[in-house]
């Protein structure tokens, strides 16, 4: 780790894992390639007026988001227990293809979290002229220092991008070219920078005043997988995917309200499969709205299957959901329990 840049009251760690914003031109050659994250002020000088001491971890090796699997978001996870009391809060650089899998996956890992931990990036590397990282960088710093009445603002796992805080856990990447790259349908900005930085206040999670100590989960199941719908999804397939060896959830992608067709090869399978207690979460592939498995004929029938309604729920929030309730650390009825409900604000 590098050492402290400054001495003075508030202490942000940035962890950079990569992905596009640590990237600079190499004069050599033309390409891009990882800038050193420990000499961060040398890049943006900018860093030094904010009056936060800033320390730098890079992972090493640096990794494109698309590699990106559980175990790193473990080893992650465990960077941020190891100096968690050392720090007023956190921001994780990583890049943008996959930020919301990992950061709704840290909204679950995290236990008893009461400091703010904010993933950025962005879409133009740090060393080029029009980047957008800077700005998320520096935002990304001040949110995580802020605090009012000795207490952080916002206590949470969020994705700054582009003049928006969102909750991760709501978040999804929907552009691959514009600087806004990350919406979040179903839930509300937690804050907005313009001049001054915003906090919505209402839509902020409250700390409990009697929080045990921070911990984090690192048991997570791997045998899940994302079903999307389609027209002409054949029995074949679906039932290949139904029985893939260790199987214990699934993202069920539907149509609209949480819509499926209604032919019998098709509700037996998810019967069977539920029957051999794996666990069907449905969520909508529509981008915003619910599922609503009351609304159709189609959907009540998978609630009688045993579906399990994933209401808003993103994509990415549901299959980390499922990840780290599958993972080991809960009973049978607890994972019933946690999956109608939300446990870390990730669904309505
Ligand atoms: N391919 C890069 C990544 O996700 C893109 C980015 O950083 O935005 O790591």
């Amino acid at each position: 780790m590098a050492e402290p840049l400054l001495n003075m009251e508030k202490s942000v760690l940035i962890i950079y894992t990569g992905g596009t914003i640590g990237m600079k031109t190499n004069p050599e050659t033309g390409s891009l390639a990882p800038f050193n994250f420990g000499q961060i002020e040398t890049e943006v000088p900018e860093l030094k007026k904010l009056g936060i001491k800033v320390d730098t971890y890079t992972f090493d090796p640096v990794i494109d988001s698309s590699n990106v699997s559980p175990e790193q978001w473990v080893l992650l996870a465990r960077i941020v227990k190891e100096r968690y009391h050392a720090y007023d809060g956190f921001v994780v650089l990583h890049g943008t293809d996959t930020m919301s899998y990992t950061a709704s996956a840290f909204s679950f890992m995290m236990q008893n979290l009461d400091k703010p931990v904010i993933f950025t990036g962005s879409q133009i590397p740090i060393g080029i002229l029009r980047t957008d990282g800077k700005e998320n960088l520096i935002t990304a710093i001040e949110i995580a220092a802020a605090r009012r009445d000795g207490k952080a603002i916002v206590p949470e796992v969020c994705i700054y991008f582009e003049n928006k805080l969102f909750r991760a856990n709501r978040t999804s990447k929907a552009n691959a070219d514009h600087f806004n790259a990350f919406r979040s349908y179903n839930y509300p900005p937690l804050a907005e920078a313009g001049i001054d930085i915003h906090y919505n206040d209402s839509f902020i999670r409250k700390v409990d005043a009697f929080l045990p100590s921070f911990d984090i989960v690192e048991r997570l199941c791997c045998d899940v997988q994302i079903i999307r719908l389609f027209p002409g999804l054949s029995e074949s397939m679906l039932h290949a995917m139904l029985h893939v060896p260790g199987l214990k959830g699934v993202v069920l992608e539907t149509y609209g309200s949480g819509n499926a067709p209604v032919y019998p090869w098709f509700l037996n399978e998810l019967q069977d499969a539920v029957r051999r207690g794996i666990v069907i979460l449905n969520v909508t592939q529509c981008n915003a709205g619910t599922v609503n498995m009351d609304l159709y004929d189609t959907g009540q029938l998978l609630r009688q299957l045993g579906v399990v309604s994933g209401k808003d729920l993103t994509t990415e929030a549901a299959v980390t959901k499922l990840m780290y309730l599958l993972g080991g650390a809960f009973t049978e009825r607890q994972i019933a329990e946690q999956l109608s409900v939300s446990i870390r604000g990730e669904q309505s």
